[in-house]
This record gives structure tokens, sequence and C-alpha cells, in this order.
């Protein structure tokens, strides 16, 4: 490879594979170098996301569902339906293929978009030189115009639990257990706890999750977080706020867990463990010496608004550097960073990211939470909506759960929606395009939802918010 590169992108998660395949797509001559390597010694585009992440946890999470419908649900339709049994291997062959046509996808698409993929590691040496080293070969150096580093973000390893592969497993692990724990502690109770966790509690296991902070899922809007809390209580969730672990031993009845919480030391025995709690830029290896490229006190590489490292032509995108660890802000820096190169306008509109939980019922948000508008100072109206209120929703049997929307009394603008209720995860969209084009109540209060569509709740929740809701008591 002795030709000039316009962009080297290392790492192809969503936030490099998105950037690599937009560049293309603008005419520049592009490589995309990543290093992922699975359980079995295959390599794979895609990153954390598809091989690790989003992808095999929505494919768990669907499966376990309709495993607990099929158990707890089917019967209030009607429908009976005896032995029903789990067959965990061709659940968890069904999410391996599944990964496996969406990475063979990315290939599929960097061939079509003439994106030069290599497999294996690379290292930005400075001055347009990046080190790329196949697989089990030698190392070459590569030219390129411009860099964008893309590396991601890896597991945060409890120093006083640490990690085995085994019974103490990161969210990768607990993807690949071969059998349904009888009892199973996780440790965070964040978005990976919450998911994994009702993966693993559908199937059959007593989960326990110990969560260090006093306050359920801290950064949602708090009222939308009771909701969703009181719920998985009612599924059967052990959710143990306050509760900070200190320590695990190996013993014959399985781990022992050590946590403080207000009352002081307390145990907890279980069979496996999973450590969810939370994830940090990964820059091993990714940085020769004197690259200028800086990392912050918590080791994300520094940018500005726009993702420019500050060295000339350097850029970094996705989970390495601030903002939410989502692979949807990711993808939206690639392609900005792709346009910039290519010279023309692009930005990301970070106030209007959306969040989801996919746990059922899903959590959904846009915006801000009651709490930041609040904080701000800001004068603001809200109007909710619950699901128990909603033709669809019943139908569905899935009627728990409220849609939130908070606007500013000075012009009404909606300045955050928050959902906890079914597939709020497909409703926050609607919000979210609404939010871009700073809609107003009003805007929403006159467009015309299907009827019945669980959509309905958005639009009843922002005629609430003027006290003009038709299927709810106005307070
Ligand atoms: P990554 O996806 O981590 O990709 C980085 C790639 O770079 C990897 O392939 C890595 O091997 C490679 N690499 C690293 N260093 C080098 C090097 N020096 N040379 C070559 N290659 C290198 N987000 C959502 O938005 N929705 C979800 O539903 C969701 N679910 C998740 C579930 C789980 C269990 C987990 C763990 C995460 C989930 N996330 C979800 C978060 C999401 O996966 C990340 O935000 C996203 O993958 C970040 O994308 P990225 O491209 O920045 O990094
Ligand atoms: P997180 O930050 O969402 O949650 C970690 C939790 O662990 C926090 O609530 C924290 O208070 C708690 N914690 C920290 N130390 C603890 C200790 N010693 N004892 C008990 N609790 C402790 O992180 P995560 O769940 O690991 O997820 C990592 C990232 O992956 C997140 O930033 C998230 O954005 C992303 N992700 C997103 C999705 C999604 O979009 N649906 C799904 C999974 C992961």
């Amino acid at each position: 490879m002795s030709d000039t590169f316009d962009v080297i992108i290392i790492g192809a998660g969503p936030a490099g594979y998105v950037s690599a395949i937009r560049a293309a797509q603008k005419g520049l001559k592009v490589a995309c170098i990543d290093g992922w390597k699975n359980y079995d010694g295959s390599t794979a585009f895609g990153g954390t996301c598809l091989n690790a992440g989003c992808i095999p946890s929505k494919a768990l999470l669907e499966s376990s569902e309709l495993f607990h419908r099929a158990n707890e649900e089917f019967s209030t339709h009607g429908i009976k339906v005896g032995g029903v049994e789990l067959d965990l291997e061709a659940m968890q062959a069904r999410k391996g293929s599944i990964v496996k046509q969406l990475t063979g996808g990315i290939t599929a698409l960097f061939k079509a978009n003439k994106v030069t993929g290599l497999q294996g590691h690379g290292r930005f040496l400075g001055n347009g030189k990046v080190e790329y080293t196949p697989h089990d070969g030698e190392p070459e150096v590569l030219e390129t115009r411009h860099v964008v580093l893309a590396s991601g973000s890896t597991p945060v390893e409890l120093k006083t639990v640490p990690f085995d592969g085994r019974d103490i497993v990161d969210s990768w692990g607990a993807l690949e257990f071969d059998a349904v724990p009888k009892r199973l502690g996780v440790i965070g109770g964040g978005v990976i706890g919450l998911e994994l966790g009702s993966v693993w509690k559908r199937l059959g296991a007593e989960v326990t999750v110990l969560e260090a902070m006093d306050r359920f899922l801290f950064m949602a809007d708090q009222q939308i977080a009771k909701d969703a809390q009181r719920q998985f209580k009612k599924q059967g969730l052990d959710i143990r706020l306050g509760a900070l672990v200190q320590g695990a031993e190996k013993g014959p009845d399985g781990i022992k867990l050590t946590y403080e919480d207000g009352k002081g030391t307390q145990t907890l025995h279980v069979d496996k463990v999973i450590v969810a709690v939370g994830r940090r830029p990964y820059t091993e290896g990714l940085l020769g010496e004197d690259t200028g490229v800086k990392l912050d006190d918590r080791g994300f590489v520094v940018v500005d608004d726009e993702c420019r490292t500050g060295v000339e032509n350097v850029w970094a995108i996705g989970d390495l550097v601030r903002g939410p660890m989502l692979a949807h802000k990711g993808s939206e820096e690639g392609v900005m960073v792709a346009d910039l190169i290519a010279g023309e306008f692009s930005e990301v509109n970070y106030a209007v990211i959306p969040s989801v939980v996919y746990t059922a019922p899903e959590i959904a948000w846009v915006g801000k939470t009651e709490e930041e508008v609040k904080a701000d100072g800001t004068d603001y109206k809200v109007g909710t909506f619950p699901f128990a209120a909603s033709g669809r929703a019943k139908a569905m049997e899935q009627a728990a759960g409220l849609v939130k929307v908070i606007s500013a009394t000075r012009d009404d603008e909606i300045l955050g929606v928050h959902i906890v209720g079914p597939m709020a995860g497909e409703l926050i969209g609607e919000m979210v395009v609404a939010m871009e084009f700073q809609a107003s109540t009003e805007d929403l209060q006159r467009t015309i939802h299907a009827h019945p569509t669980l959509s309905e709740a958005l639009h009843e929740a922002t005629l609430s918010a003027d006290k003009r809701a038709i299927h709810a008591i106005n307070k």
C-alpha cells in the first residue's frame, strides 16, 4: 500500500465505519483499520456495538421477552401454551447469526463504497503517518492527509471485584452465558445492568442489582425513573440503591459479594456476577510518542465541538471523546467529520440526542429532564399522559407507564420529552424530529396522530401541558 490516503480511520465501530463510508461517498480515498477479535479468534468490523453491545443485547432482550410473555402473558390473551421450554443454545445461535449478518454487511458496504478495510492494529505516529500491523503480520507505515481516531471504549473493571472471564464477567461475558445462572448479581444499575439483568431475569435467574447511587437512573427524569423502578420491582428485579460494592470472595456457596449501604456492611451470595459500572475510553497502543493529541484526566481524547483534536487534520469521534457513549452519537460525529474533511458544512446537535433503555417497559428521553430545567431557572410547564388511558397500549396488554413533555412557558418550545412504556424507543423518534425543528407544544397539539396508536399518548401529553387532554383528567 504505497499510495497516500485522504483519510485513515482507526476503529470500525459505529463511529469509525460510518465515517469511513461517508468519507468514501464524498470521493475520498479511505482506509479503516480495526483490531476487533471475537472469543473464537475470528475478526469482524462493527466494534463493540455490533459484536458485543447494542445488537447482541437487543437480540437477547427480544428473545427473552418473548419467552417471558409466552410463560406469563399469553394466557391473559386467551392463548394456552403448554410446556414452554427454553433452548438457550438456539437463542444464542440466533443472536450469533444476527451479529454475523450485520458485521458481514459492513464488509460488503466497505467493498461497495471502495473503503480499504484493514484488520489489525492501528497506531497514529504523527505527521500524517499511521502504523498498521495486520493480525499475525509485520507493521507497515501508511501515509494520509487526515486521521480519525475512533477506538471506542472498554468496560471499567472494579479492583475489588476483578473479572475472571467465567463467574465474574463484563457485559460481553454476560451476553455469552451458556446456562441461566440460578442467582445473578449485577453490580451497577445503569443501562447495561438493567438490560442484561432483565434478560437473565426473564430466562429464570434470581437477579439482584447493586447500585451505588441513592437515586435510581440518576441521569433520567426522576418521575419517569421512579415509575420504571416501581415496574421493575413488580417484575421481581431486586434493585438495591445506595449499595457500594466492596469485594467478592469465591467459596463453596458461589460468590459472596460484600457491599456497604446506609445500614452497614451487607453480603449477597450469587452464582455469577456481571460488573457493569461504566465504560472508559480505549487508547491502548493508539498513539505514538509526541503526536500532540491530548487526553483529559479521565482518558478521553480532547476535542472541540467539531471533533478536532487541536492537531491539524487529526480528529476523534465516538466513545473515545466526551458526550454520551451511544452508537448513534458516534455515528453522527463520524458523518460530521467526513463532511468537514470533504470541505462541507456539518454539525452535530448535541442537545437533541435520544437515549433509550431497552427494558420492558422501555425508557426513552430526549432533551432536558425536569430537574435540569428547574436548575436552569427556566419557567416551564409539564404535560403527562398515562398509557393506562391509551386504547392501543391496553390492547397490547402493556398499559403501564407514561409520557411526559416539558415546555418553556415563555415561548412554548419543547425542552424535553420522557417516556416509560411500550415502544418508548420508537416513540421518542417523533419528539427528536419535533425538537430538532424547535417545535412548540402547540405544533404537536395540532398534529394528527392515527387512532389507535401509542403515538396518541405523545399528542395527549402535549395537550395536557395546557390542561386540554381529552382522554385523561387535567390536573
Ligand atoms: P466501538 O464500538 O467500541 O468500536 C471501536 C473499535 O475500534 C473496536 O472494534 C476496537 O476493536 C477497535 N480498536 C480500538 N483500538 C484500536 C487500534 N489501536 N487499532 C485498530 N482498532 C482498534 N449504544 C447505543 O446507542 N444503543 C444501544 O442499545 C447500546 N447497547 C449497548 C449494549 C452493551 C452491552 C454495550 C457494552 C454497549 C452498548 N451501547 C449501546 C454503546 C455502544 O456500543 C457504543 O457507544 C458504541 O459502540 C461506540 O462506538 P465507537 O465506534 O466509538 O467504538
Ligand atoms: P452506566 O454509567 O450507565 O451505569 C453504571 C452504574 O454503575 C451507575 O449507575 C453507577 O452509579 C454504578 N456504579 C459505579 N460504581 C459502582 C460500584 N462500585 N458499586 C455499585 N454501583 C456502581 O454504565 P453501563 O451500564 O456500564 O454502560 C456503559 C455505557 O454503555 C453507558 O454510557 C451507556 O450509554 C452505554 N450503553 C447504552 C445502552 C443503550 O443505549 N441502550 C445500552 C448499554 C450500554
